[in-house]
């Protein structure tokens, strides 16, 4: 790994705890292969600090940050600007800090992070595509988003339906014409039908909860579906077991993790990111 020098470049992760993220492993691990010197440091921000810890890395020349739990929504007022992804998501986990001007610049690539990983799994969204989205906090709103606008058909399945209610109103006030309904639980054996694709976007599964799944036992998977669950620890989850057992195709989320950080990385580095090197500093974390 290269020195740190004066001419190091630095950036992070905000978040409150953040002492369990992956995310410094990855990235350090690909600035070490693309021999760039930049470090990237957990930084763990108390919510009522957020202002002067964004402001104060800003000054210190700090050339961005990840934002996670819980700041990706209380960050916007602080920023100069957001991208359009970020204004739907109603939610940022990157930032780039201008160095000129000290401006800072508000993105979410979790939206990304997941339209990539389907698609280098080679799951196709098509208009003709019906998904059960089971969740509808922060990651359930950014993967919605990408499905809708992939021209998919997204149906939301919440333990609080009114909060499943509150996103579909949303994403019909944010996106035109699109196919979103909010549906309760009780509901899932009716509306799951011909579903091409499950995402779980619930932390149920997560460890050390590792025999809990958003996937009511007595409702049968629909016949040929894709399973794609957002928890990454463990790898392996009930859900996925469950479906694997069911012969479909089982996905785990650390795709997910590592595509958003990857593009949060070309995002401040310019630089094309090694995608297979921070997979494996990510499995490699998981393992330890
Ligand atoms: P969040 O905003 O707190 O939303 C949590 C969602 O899960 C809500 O819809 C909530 O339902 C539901 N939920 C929580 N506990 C539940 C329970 N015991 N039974 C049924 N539903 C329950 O969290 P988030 O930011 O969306 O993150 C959700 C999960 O996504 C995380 O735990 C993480 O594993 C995963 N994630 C993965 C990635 C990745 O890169 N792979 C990125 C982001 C998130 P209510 O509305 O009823 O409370």
């Amino acid at each position: 790994m290269t020195t740190i020098t004066g001419e190091t470049q630095l950036v992070g992760v905000i978040g409150y705890p953040v002492k369990h993220s992956l995310s410094p492993q990855m990235h350090n691990a690909a600035f070490e292969a693309l021999g760039l010197n930049w470090r990237y440091v957990p930084l763990a921000v108390r919510p009522d600090r957020l202002p002067e810890a964004v402001r104060g890395l800003a000054a210190a020349g700090f050339r961005g940050v990840n934002l996670t739990v819980p700041h990706k929504v209380d960050v916007l007022p602080l920023l100069d600007s957001i991208t359009d992804v970020a204004r739907l998501i109603d939610a940022a986990n990157t930032i780039s800090f201008e160095a000129e001007t000290g401006a800072l610049h508000g993105t979410n690539t979790d939206l990304d992070g997941f339209m990539r990983d389907l698609d280098a799994n080679g799951v196709p969204i098509t208009h003709e595509s019906k998904v059960i989205l089971l969740g509808a906090g922060g990651a359930a709103r950014a993967i919605s988003v990408g499905l809708l606008q992939a021209g998919a058909e997204v149906v939301i399945v919440n333990r609080s339906v009114d909060r499943a209610a509150e996103l579909v109103a949303l994403l019909h006030h944010n996106l035109h014409g699109v196919k979103v309904q909010a549906v309760a639980q009780d509901q899932l054996a009716r509306v799951s039908e011909g579903a091409a694709l499950i995402v779980n976007a619930t932390p149920l599964g997560m460890w050390p909860h590792v025999d809990a799944s958003s996937w009511a036992e007595d409702v049968p998977f629909p016949a040929g579906a894709v399973v794609y669950d957002t928890v990454y620890r463990p790898a392996r989850t009930k859900l996925l077991r469950d479906a694997d057992a069911a012969g479909l195709r089982a996905i785990g989320g650390i795709g997910m993790l590592v595509r958003q950080g990857a593009a949060a990385f070309e995002l401040w580095t310019d630089h094309g990111a090694p995608v297979d090197v921070m997979m494996a500093a990510c499995l490699k974390a998981l393992r330890e």
